[in-house]
């Protein structure tokens, strides 16, 4: 498929499948204007796009991710591909590295990358440890205000609850959420003595700012991280009303099949959606140096979604100690979503987790083909599933608002002049 849709007012893209259905969309002034049956409606003058029963998509809503990481890679490397080494390498870069301008650039650099792909809407989460929330919060904002119309931006601050009460974290945090965020609050969250006091802490700005949580959970393949459980008891004692997003949740898939119940049903309950992180937990779990992987790292997200709990996959990191590959592509991620965590037999079944799920974890207006909506969709070259997640539909194409997308994802030597990013 190689063509460019001029700036017409009004279009039909005929014959298009959409899932299972084949249809005709006449996209007018940006929007949908009318999604038929392929041949049902005459539409007269209005130009043809013809694509003889290939897949279109609706734009993509990534829930979790980490710009402020990204692209770390090449000035540090994660030595052992291990989760403990991706802490203590992104601490060191952090430490030595993350400037405002270092931020930006990088960050720039993915936003670049999920646009040309298909994305409208993207939540990051920012390291908030000591001094960084003050650098990182306002370059978010100042991306946030510049990407405006073409991706809609969330960022949630994100620390370790154990340094949740050391003196200045939390003020800053609040502060810089208060500023610069998108009422968002966020921490990981570990099997630590005072995790309760920690939660209910976290629970209790949240109320009283109305403010979403996001929090990053258990992971890890030890049975006895069970920091879910605990988050679910304390949203339903403190019967918060405001919407909780996890992610990873990698421990609750090796559980004993009754604790697993519980904290799904529970998890449910609360009305806490779940994020997973396939590729990311793919490279970091179960890895030990010589050894063959055992299990796949990712959660019980089949087992989720049969208890009615809000499911879906997104990004996590890019090119960081946390995961050395990834490019801000939900077409990726569904790809691989599909292969790892089995997102197929319907693979229908799962298209919402990399759209409309996320979309309403993020309280945004889920991404649809339908009339009135703005015509933002994705066209490949793809007739059925396995042509779509057989190949990496490098050629699609991007409409935003009714228009062909110029956008293709950045060279890498952008971030050259980066210290330390030049290979
Ligand atoms: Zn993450």
């Amino acid at each position: 498929m190689s063509f460019r849709l001029a700036r017409t007012a009004r279009w039909v893209a005929a014959d298009a499948r959409v899932l299972d259905t084949r249809v005709d969309i006449l996209v007018d002034d940006g929007r949908i204007a009318a999604v038929v049956p392929s041949g049902a409606q005459d539409f007269g003058e209005a130009p043809r796009l013809p694509l003889a029963g290939r897949i279109v998509l609706p734009a993509f809503v990534d829930a979790h991710t980490h710009l402020d990481k990204g692209h770390i890679w090449p000035r540090a490397p994660n030595a052992t591909g291990e989760f403990a080494t991706a802490i203590a390498t992104v601490a060191a870069d952090r430490a030595a590295n993350w400037s405002a301008q270092d931020v930006a650039a990088r960050m720039e650099f993915s936003l670049q990358c999920a646009y040309a792909r298909g994305t409208r809407a993207i939540r990051t989460h920012l390291d908030s440890l000591g001094d960084q929330s003050r650098i990182s919060f306002p370059v978010f904002a100042a991306a946030r205000e510049r990407w405006k119309g073409r991706i809609e931006l969330q960022a949630s601050p994100l620390f370790g609850v154990d340094v949740l009460f050391e003196p200045g974290q939390l003020q800053t945090v609040e502060q810089m959420v208060e500023t610069h965020g998108s009422k968002l609050l966020g921490a990981v969250t570990y099997m630590i003595p005072g995790l309760q006091e920690a939660l209910d802490c976290l629970f209790g700005l949240a109320e009283r700012k109305g403010w979403d949580l996001d929090f990053h959970v258990d992971e890890t393949a030890d049975p006895e991280a069970r920091t879910l459980g605990a988050i679910a008891d304390t949203a339903l004692a403190r019967k918060f009303s405001g919407k909780i997003l996890v992610g990873h949740c990698c421990s609750l898939a090796q559980q004993d099949e009754r604790t697993r119940e519980e904290t799904i049903a529970k998890v449910a309950r609360a009305g806490i959606a779940v994020v997973s992180l396939p590729m990311c937990n793919m490279f970091l779990q179960d890895r030990r140096a010589g050894r063959t992987p055992r299990w796949r790292g990712v959660t019980a997200l089949h087992e989720l979604k049969a208890a009615g709990v809000e499911t879906m996959i997104a990004s996590d990191n890019t090119r960081d100690p946390f995961y050395a590959y990834g490019d801000m592509d939900m077409l990726e991620v569904w790809r691989e979503g599909v292969r790892i965590l089995h997102l197929d037999y319907p693979f229908a079944d799962w298209a919402d987790a990399v759209g409309a799920a996320p979309a309403r974890a993020m309280r945004l207006d889920p991404p649809r083909l339908a009339v009135g909506e703005p015509a933002d969709m994705i066209l490949t070259q793809a007739r059925d599933f396995t042509e779509l997640f057989a190949r990496p539909q490098s050629d699609r194409v991007v409409i935003r608002d009714g228009v062909a997308l110029d956008a293709a994802p950045p060279s890498y030597n952008q971030l050259d002049s980066l210290k330390g990013l030049a290979p």
